[in-house]
Parts: C-alpha cells; sequence; structure tokens
C-alpha cells in the first residue's frame, strides 16, 4: 500500500513552530491539505502556508487559542469553510511553565493544565462531532477520522520541577485511550505520541551546549529528536498503513522511556 493522504484535511494546533510545523509540513507533503493553527506567530504560520500552496498543496492559517472553546470553535469552522470536511487533527499544542511545587504558582497550574489537557480535549470533541456529521468516504480513508493527540514521554517518567507539564501529559494519556474506547465502533481512530528530547523552542536549554550531553546520557540510541522524527511518525498513524492501530501511544524518544539509568545494573 502506498502511504498518501490526498484528499484528506488536516488541523494541526500549534503549528507555527517546532513539530507542528513540522507535522503540517510533512501531511501537506503527504497530499493532505492543511489548516495551520497558530496561537501568536503569525508570520511563520503564514510562510508555512506560502510553502506548501507553491509547492501545489493547499493550506490555511487559523489563529486561536485551543484553551478557550469558542477559539476552538472558530478554529474548526474556519477549516471546515475553507476544505469543506475534517480527516486528520494533529492535537498538537502545548507549553510548560517549570518550576519546583514550593514555587509553583496556581496560575502557572492552570496555564499547562488549560493548554496542554483542556485544549486537546476541547479539539478531540470538536472533530469528533465533526466526523459524526460528515459524510464516510471509504475511498479516500478507511477511518471516519483520525485524532493524533502529542503527548509526551512524561506521560510515563515523572519530572521534578515540572509537575504541571507531567499531570497533564498523564492526563492526556488517559484522555485518549478512554476517548479511543468511546468512539472505536464508529471507525474513529484515536491516538498518541509520546515524543522525549526533540530539540524545538519548548526546549532549547536542555538541546544545546553543554546541556545536550547531560541530556544525551538519557538516550539510549544517542542522539536527540528532530521535529521530523515525530512527523514522520504522524503522517503514517493518519494513514491506512496503521488502521489497526487504536488506542496506542507510540513512543517516539530514542529509547528515553527505557529507564537507561538501569544500563549498568542500575
Ligand atoms: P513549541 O513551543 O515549538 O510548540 C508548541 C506550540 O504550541 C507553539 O506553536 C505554541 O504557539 C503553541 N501553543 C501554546 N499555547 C497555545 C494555545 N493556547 N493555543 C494554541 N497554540 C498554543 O514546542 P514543541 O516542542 O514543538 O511542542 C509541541 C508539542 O510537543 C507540545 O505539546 C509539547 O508538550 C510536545 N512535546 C515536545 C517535546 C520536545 O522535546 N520538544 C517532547 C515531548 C512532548
Amino acid at each position: 500500500m502506498i502511504l498518501s493522504l490526498r484528499e484528506q484535511v488536516a488541523l494541526v494546533t500549534g503549528a507555527s513552530s517546532g513539530i507542528g510545523y513540522a507535522c503540517a509540513e510533512a501531511l501537506a507533503e503527504a497530499g493532505a491539505s492543511v489548516a495551520i493553527n497558530f496561537h501568536s506567530q503569525a508570520e511563520p504560520a503564514e510562510a508555512l502556508a506560502d510553502k506548501i500552496r507553491a509547492a501545489g498543496g493547499r493550506a490555511i492559517t487559523v489563529q486561536g487559542d485551543v484553551s478557550k472553546e469558542a477559539d476552538v470553535k472558530r478554529i474548526f469552522a474556519r477549516t471546515l469553510a475553507e476544505f469543506g470536511v475534517l480527516d486528520i487533527l494533529v492535537a498538537n499544542s502545548g507549553l510548560q511553565k517549570d518550576a519546583p511545587v514550593s514555587k509553583m504558582t496556581l496560575a502557572d497550574w492552570n496555564a499547562v493544565l488549560e493548554v496542554n489537557l483542556t485544549g486537546q480535549f476541547l479539539c478531540a470533541q470538536a472533530a469528533v462531532q465533526q466526523f459524526r456529521q460528515q459524510d464516510r468516504r471509504p475511498e479516500v480513508s478507511r477511518a471516519a477520522g483520525k485524532i493524533i493527540h502529542m503527548s509526551s514521554v512524561h506521560q510515563l517518567i515523572p519530572w521534578a520541577g515540572h509537575i504541571n507539564y507531567a499531570a497533564s501529559k498523564g492526563g492526556v494519556d488517559m484522555l485518549m485511550r478512554s476517548l479511543a474506547q468511546e468512539v472505536g465502533e464508529e471507525r474513529i481512530r484515536i491516538n498518541a505520541i509520546a515524543p522525549g528530547a526533540i530539540a524545538t523552542a519548548i526546549n532549547q536549554e536542555s538541546t544545546q551546549g553543554e546541556a545536550a550531553d547531560k541530556l544525551l546520557k538519557l538516550i539510549p540510541y544517542g542522539r536527540i529528536g528532530a521535529a521530523e522524527d515525530v512527523a514522520n511518525a504522524v503522517v503514517w498513524l493518519a494513514s491506512d498503513l496503521s488502521d489497526y492501530v487504536h488506542g496506542t501511544t507510540l513512543f517516539i524518544d530514542g529509547g528515553m522511556s527505557l529507564y537507561p539509568g538501569f544500563r549498568d545494573n542500575g
């Protein structure tokens, strides 16, 4: 089978940078029309849309805050007004507000949960509603719709100093699996990706210079990941090649979740 997303429409949240940007670009390369959601950086989002259009693809940009229900409704409405259908949601937006527990403010806790978990819920809910109301197109995709949640290795690995972030990603795991159980019979396919250390804006301090050497000790495969490593997996999870993959988290982490501290007998 050939991997193709032709005639499919994908919405990627938080796609003006990092992993989301790479996912939107890769989905377009695989043939999908892409709605590029951005929160605050219009310029790179517009540049990506221009690049996709210049290569013969279809793309729009749409601003919006995924933690706000009215914004999510607007993001979906704009996508559907342009493309008419939705086949793929990549719920990617996320942020960190790190602090040790004694210094973590309630505002920092809430901000991370609102974007990383509530934002994923709102977008998934809107996508499921859309998948249910549109006509099935089995000649285009075996599934009635596909959702890919962007989680993290920290849905599994506890992370001191980042309890809000780790809790949000632990929540994404149960959101994803519970939703998969709920909507699977409707042929709506739900999965997640748990990236390890991928060099992007979110973790510049730990992926460059001396900090990178320390980080590499946590990665058995011996390299820091690139956004494209995640995007390649997203394209596969969005395609019919993974049609029997449902309710699964794919760890794209160079082995970070293999407890490398135990390599030398712990
Ligand atoms: P990034 O900072 O480049 O991307 C995050 C994106 O989310 C940005 O484009 C940002 O504008 C957007 N965003 C933030 N708040 C938003 C909001 N309220 N509404 C809409 N968009 C919003 O970092 P990234 O590494 O590309 O992160 C993408 C996803 O991957 C996040 O969910 C992150 O938790 C996850 N992740 C990243 C890594 C890594 O090592 N980079 C590891 C594990 C998980």
